[in-house]
């Protein structure tokens, strides 16, 4: 069976969205948790009474900007101080700022590859320390279907996943050799307030791109990277899977 029993995750962007759906499947498979993302602390700690009712899991809740070094810093050192260990970390968090090259700003621009493509940067380099001390440990990565078919408007935002892919498969290599996996999962369109702003129109066009024509859920994700995360997967490194209904092969 699955377990994640006795493990720590930390998943970055875990206060709603596809972040929230894989820590709530983390907890269920008895995994202890890091709760992160940007929005007010006592929102974040609501996400985690909610988990600790739910599954009885040890969760802290950490409200932490993961583009920035001194706050991964200081949620390495609560998480550290907390669990004394981390086994696994999910670079989740991620932000759109769409629009076609030419009404691009270059703020917008730097602000997704900070804090899509930066941040895992940031954050891995930080908890594999952890990692190192234990001899082994998991980093997985969301990408983006985007960022291996391209879409028009999101440039910042596909170079950012794009981007996610190259960095997982070098790390990988890094650290093959101290028993650390390092993976990304490409979703395609998968319902969350990210795509809300979606059209109905634009919906309806992406469907029909989608063979098992609806759109993912976050649970589709979550379950892939439970499997990543848990000892099933012991021989998958450097690799993107794709979670997309086959939108993209
Ligand atoms: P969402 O907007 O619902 O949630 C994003 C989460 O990230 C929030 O909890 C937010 O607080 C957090 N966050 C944003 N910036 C942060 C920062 N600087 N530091 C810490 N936390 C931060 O998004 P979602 O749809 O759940 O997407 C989650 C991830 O999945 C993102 O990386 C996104 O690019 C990727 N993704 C989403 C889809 C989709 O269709 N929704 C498709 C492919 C990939």
């Amino acid at each position: 069976m699955l377990d994640l029993k006795n493990k720590v995750a930390l998943v970055t962007g875990s206060g709603q969205g596809i972040g929230l759906a894989i820590a709530k499947r983390f907890a269920s498979l008895g995994c202890q948790l890091v709760v992160n993302g940007l929005e007010e602390a006592e929102k974040l700690e609501e996400v985690r009474n909610g988990l600790v009712d739910e599954y009885g899991s040890k969760v802290i809740s950490f409200r932490a900007d993961v583009s920035k070094s001194d706050e991964v810093s200081d949620l390495y050192d609560v998480a550290i101080k907390e669990f004394g260990k981390v086994d696994i970390v999910v670079n989740n968090a991620g932000i759109t700022r769409d629009n076609l090259i030419l009404r691009m700003s270059e703020g917008d621009w730097d602000k997704v590859l900070e804090v899509n493509l930066k941040s895992a940067f940031l954050v891995s380099k930080r908890f594999i320390r952890a990692m190192l001390k234990l001899g082994r440990g998991r980093i997985i990565n969301i990408s983006s279907v985007v960022g291996q078919m391209g879409n028009a408007g999101q440039v910042n935002y596909s170079a950012s996943k794009a981007g996610l892919i190259g960095f997982s498969k070098s790390l990988a290599r890094e650290l093959a050799g101290k028993k650390i996996t390092v993976n990304a999962i490409a979703p395609g369109y998968i319902d969350t307030e990210m795509t809300e702003k979606i059209g109905d129109k634009a919906r309806e066009a992406l469907l029909s791109l989608i063979p098992l024509k609806r759109y993912g859920s976050r649970e589709d994700i979550a379950g892939v990277a439970a499997f990543l995360a848990s000892d099933f997967s012991d021989y998958i490194t450097g690799q993107v899977i794709p979670v997309n209904g086959g939108m993209f092969m």
